[in-house]
């Protein structure tokens, strides 16, 4: 298991809040807070040397229900960063269909910002510079550009899912039960 897997925390009804790196989940279990665990692996955490000359040693399940306030709202999805917008239109422009590095991939507001187009998840799509360029100051319709997929706003389980990189195959199973049609596997 790499060092950067993390854990996902959901509250005691089993709605998923937020990921938890091994210290911030170490923390938890010896405060006692987990109620309860899914997944079939877990992540290892080496601690101190105890007084009987032992390595302590902490096996984490990578999906933990937990007590403790929450301090936000359980579906809050934040606003939109190129980080996950990419990763949503899986690295594709969404007008021409190529698939392009991040480094090469724009943001294109669908209805453009001088026509009162929002930054909103679906206002924006992944577009190649070539695209956004040619698209300029225009609608796809005016432009003649069909977007080549409906642009949609993550809920908190395709959320989660686009904002970890290491998601393990347990964690992944879980959110995607919460799913919409648009983060389905093809
Ligand atoms: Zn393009």
């Amino acid at each position: 298991m790499q060092m950067n897997t993390r854990i996902l925390r959901l509250n005691k009804a089993g709605i998923p809040l937020q990921w938890l790196n091994r210290e911030e989940a170490a923390t938890l279990v010896v405060k006692g807070l987990i109620l309860w665990s899914l997944g079939d692996s877990a992540v290892t955490i080496r601690g101190g040397i105890n007084r009987q000359g032992l390595r302590s040693v902490l096996n984490i399940p990578t999906i933990i229900a937990t007590e403790g306030d929450i301090h936000y709202n359980d579906h809050h999805v934040p606003a939109v960063c190129n980080r996950l917008l990419f990763r949503r239109d899986r690295n594709t422009c969404m007008y021409c269909g190529d698939q392009v590095t991040s480094e090469r991939l724009t943001r294109d507001h669908i209805v453009p910002r001088s026509r009162g187009g929002g930054e909103s998840w679906t206002n924006l799509v992944a577009a190649c510079r070539r695209c956004n360029q040619r698209k300029g100051n225009k609608t796809p319709e005016e432009a003649n550009m069909p977007l080549l997929a409906v642009p949609f706003k993550p809920n908190k389980m395709e959320y989660l899912a686009l904002s970890n990189r290491n998601i393990l195959a347990d964690q992944m199973d879980f959110l995607s039960s919460g799913f919409s049609k648009h983060m389905r596997p093809h």
